[in-house]
């Protein structure tokens, strides 16, 4: 591509950023204004213009699949081979910078990522250890304690817990934890990013060399650094490279993992020749979804306030949808969808959008009913289901035997006689003698402390384990995969299992193995060992299980996930108080302005097409709950809005019905003027009906709350 085409399809502003000279730079500007546009073009002109090598560069972005679509968009700009270009999320840089230092970083070879639900089992098992009480110290707090430290970069050398007790167990758990941490070779995600910076500290002449090398830094969707991450870059970019920021204050959402929007203010603080760029125009969305969103966001104080307008028509409102359940509410969706296949259009073009991974389920459920492909981006992914989890425990175990996390995992998964009281001795014999759990029990075994049940059982265990490595040299990485599933006995324990879930388990386990067949070696992952490499891909990719990349498919994904992508229509599902925003940011209400960020986020996703939905009542987490419209809905202008009334028949009693009192549904028994009892609202008489069938409504107006519409197949209501 010619020098003039890099700049073609860029507005002045954009031109500007993109054609700057070698410098440092800040891109500030709300969504959909083309800052990764600008990024990306930038990449293309510094290589093709500024006749930089690949090498020299470094992008980072916040998600797997917005790296794998940056990558994409230079390399179709630009052109030329970039495989030498480093482009990841901070977590797999840093990750690729420990597997090839792994010495200086004071690793062993195998070490492995322990993800977040291994590292909370591993803090309950130090919360027992020291004999601390889950009550007084619950593991997610401790957890977050932890990882919160790691994200300022402190060390428990670093910190001081004056005479608090509290903060002094809490510490002590972070000292045990990361002891057990380093003596298994297991590194959780905060510690990729810190071990990552302590290497630049610690080892002048890797930093050096990555200096030299670097000579161009870009960092997408900065509001979201946190501190380790920006200390990361800020020392890797020295006084030498030029480093281009994109941000908008306005899409912070990462608050709460402890993401600074203050980087931003840091950034011109430490790069003061850096140029500061606004982009005002959208090119995203229409004029009713960017209006909305804009209308929602000033309700926020704090801004640093942008412009944001769009030349394009205002189209067609956004849809408001009232369901009665979530079970509606996913029909309605898919409704939708089901109508804009009909009109010859894509389902990849459809995003649905949801506050909280559980939501997915039944909307999964709806889809598959329809035989509608989907894909899920983020949250409960493949390598995050437990049967997946479990045997990559196996193959953790395998790989490295000293691997605490999982040992405790598998030790006992299929049940083979290894019991609380065993496991308390092994726990009890690792932590005075500082030896890794495998370790423990060689010990105790040549001890011959356990019963003879015991020992043959833990025995039993290490002979598979280790026969099961031995054989492995022999096989290639999918059939070692499937010799681990039958030998470990997961599969005879799962087929016991009956019903549809555990159909799936074994279906996902089948799935293991053929992610196993088709898993390419990384670049840098020559060394490393195949079992290692694919492990490590597990831990931080977490490859989706559903269609596959060339099915046209409905993209599902919690609005954490979609920040910096684009869809022609969006779903936002659940927009309801306590949902969205989160019952915790409204018990805390500072954490009100991240949640309609996040609605802001969400919105503007949309490029032609939105619809907000919310429930009446709503089965979540194992309970019922009756909701009130999300407070942002309320913030968004009436003008933009075109509330959506349910297309179901309308049977009113004829003329000629001889009552007024007729049964509503067939087989309802109530009637109009009835007086009725909920379990929540009270009693109440019945007003109104519309709908027939499964589709029943009824309108009670309640003593208490007033009028109501409910459904009748959902609402338990009982006559009186
Ligand atoms: P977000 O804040 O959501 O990450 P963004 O600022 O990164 O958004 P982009 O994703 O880069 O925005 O751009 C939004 C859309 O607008 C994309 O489809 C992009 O191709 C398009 N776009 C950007 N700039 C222009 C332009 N000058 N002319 C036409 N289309 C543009
Ligand atoms: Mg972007």
């Amino acid at each position: 591509m010619d020098v003039s085409s890099l700049l073609d399809g860029l507005n002045d502003k954009q031109r500007e950023a993109v054609g700057a000279p070698q410098s440092s730079m800040l891109i500030l500007a709300g969504a959909g204004s083309g800052k990764t546009r600008v990024l990306t073009h930038r990449i293309a002109w510094l290589m093709q213009v500024e006749q930089q090598s690949p090498y020299a560069i470094l992008a980072v972005t916040f998600t797997n699949k917005a790296a794998a679509e940056m990558r994409i968009r230079v390399e179709k700009v630009a052109g030329g081979n970039m495989g030498r270009m480093w482009i990841g999320t901070f977590h797999g840089l840093a990750h690729r910078l420990l597997r090839t230092h792994y010495k200086d970083a004071n690793l062993p070879q195998s070490f492995q990522i322990l993800d977040s639900d291994d590292q909370l089992r591993l803090i309950k098992r130090i919360l027992k250890s020291l004999n601390l009480d889950e009550k007084q110290y619950p593991p997610r707090q401790a957890q977050g304690y932890i990882n919160g430290k790691k994200d300022l970069g402190l060390r428990p050398s670093h910190i001081d817990a004056g005479g608090f007790p509290i903060e002094q167990n809490l510490l002590a758990i972070y000292k045990v934890y990361q002891e057990s941490c380093d003596r298994a070779g297991l590194v959780d995600f905060a510690e990729i990013l810190l071990r990552a910076h302590e290497l630049w500290l610690n080892k002048p002449h890797i930093l050096e060399h990555y200096q030299d090398r670097f000579k161009h830094i870009l960092v997408d969707e900065f509001q979201d650094t946190n501190a380790i991450q920006y200390a990361w870059i800020r020392v890797l970019a020295g006084v030498k490279a030029n480093v281009m920021i994109v941000g908008d204050d306005d899409q912070s959402i990462y608050g709460w993992r402890g993401a600074q929007v203050e980087n931003l203010h840091k950034f011109l603080a430490d790069f003061p020749a850096a140029q500061t760029i606004r982009l005002e125009q959208n090119y995203r969305s229409t004029g009713h979804i960017l209006k909305a969103s804009n209308a929602l966001i000033a309700n926020n104080a704090e801004r640093l306030g942008k412009k944001l307008w769009t030349e394009d028509k205002d189209g067609e409102p956004i849809g408001l949808y009232c369901a009665f359940n979530e079970m509606d509410e996913a029909r309605f969706i898919i409704g939708c969808i089901s109508e804009w296949l009909d009109q010859g259009k894509k389902l990849e073009d459809c995003a649905i959008l949801y506050r909280s991974n559980a939501q997915s389920r039944v909307l999964e459920e709806a889809l598959l009913h329809k035989g509608l492909s989907y894909r899920i981006y983020g949250g409960q992914r493949f390598f995050e289901r437990q049967e997946i989890k479990d045997a990559m425990g196996y193959l953790r175990l395998m790989n490295n035997k000293d691997d605490d996390a999982a040992f405790e995992r598998v030790v006992n998964t299929p049940a083979r006689g290894i019991g609380g009281r065993t496991l308390d001795i092994l726990r009890q014999t690792a932590r005075q003698h500082e030896l890794t759990l495998w370790q423990a029990a060689l010990r105790l075994l040549e001890e011959k402390v356990f019963s003879g049940r015991a020992a043959n059982a833990v025995r039993g265990f290490m002979d598979l384990i280790v026969t099961m490595s031995q054989d492995a040299g022999t096989r290639s990485l999918h059939l070692m995969t499937d010799h681990v599933i039958s030998h470990s006995g997961l599969k005879v324990m799962y087929e016991a299992e009956k019903g549809e879930k555990a159909r799936a388990r074994i279906e996902n386990l089948e799935e293991l193995v053929i992610a196993a067949r088709s898993f390419v070696m990384p670049e840098e992952g020559e060394d490393m060992g195949e079992l290692n490499a694919f492990l490590s891909h597990a831990a931080l990719e977490a490859g989706e299980g559903q269609a596959d990349d060339f099915t046209d498919a409905v993209q599902l994904m919690t609005l954490h996930s979609a920040k910096g992508l684009e869809f022609p229509m969006v779903f936002m599902a659940g927009v309801e108080e306590g949902l969205f925003p989160s019952q915790r940011a409204i018990e805390e209400g500072d954490r009100l302005d991240e949640e309609r960020r996040l609605c802001y986020v969400g919105m503007t996703r949309a490029m032609q097409k939105l619809y907000i939905c919310y429930a009446e009542s709503r089965r979540l987490y194992g309970r019922e709950d009756y909701a009130r419209p999300s407070r942002f809905i309320g913030e968004i202008p009436k003008e933009h809005v075109q509330e959506i009334r349910l297309k179901t028949q309308v049977s009113r009693p004829s003329v000629s019905t001889p009552s007024r009192k007729a049964n509503i549904a067939n087989d309802s028994g109530f009637k109009l003027g009835q007086k009725v009892m909920h379990p929540k609202f009270g009693e109440g008489l019945i007003t109104n009906y519309e709908g027939c069938g499964a589709q029943s409504r009824v309108e009670v107006n309640f003593f208490d709350v007033g009028s109501k519409w409910l459904m009748l197949a959902y609402a338990r209501l009982e006559s009186c």
